[in-house]
């Protein structure tokens, strides 16, 4: 289980060393991702400064670089403002309790 060899951190919270993001296990509530579509997408880093991201759900890494236990790919969805990563093994456990949907993008979308 991840985090349970670090004793420094408290066990339910875990700190990224690389963007300081810190994830708290106790915090599963995530209702606002509820009913949100989600495409399936091969993870590209957004900058050179911002290099990797974490699922929602699990916190898993997801990197461009092939790494060990780092996922290149995952489903991406949006909320009003932000871009969330959901990794495979979290959609398909909770697809079905979050309501979630699966986009098939074949075209850019189009502004309405
Ligand atoms: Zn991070
Ligand atoms: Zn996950």
């Amino acid at each position: 289980m991840p985090g349970e060899e670090q004793i420094s951190t408290p066990l339910f919270v875990a700190t990224c060393q690389s963007c300081g993001l810190q994830f708290d296990w106790r915090l599963s509530n995530k209702d606002f991702l509820h009913e949100t579509t989600f495409h399936w997408e091969e993870y590209m880093a957004p900058s050179e400064t911002w290099d990797h991201d974490h699922c929602a759900m699990c916190w898993q890494t997801f990197m461009e670089a092939e790494l060990p236990g780092v996922q290149q790919a995952g489903y991406v969805g949006y909320t009003e403002e932000e871009v969330w990563w959901i990794c495979q093994q979290c959609f398909e456990d909770l697809r079905e309790e979050m309501g979630w949907q699966v986009e098939i993008q074949e075209e850019p979308p189009t502004q309405s």
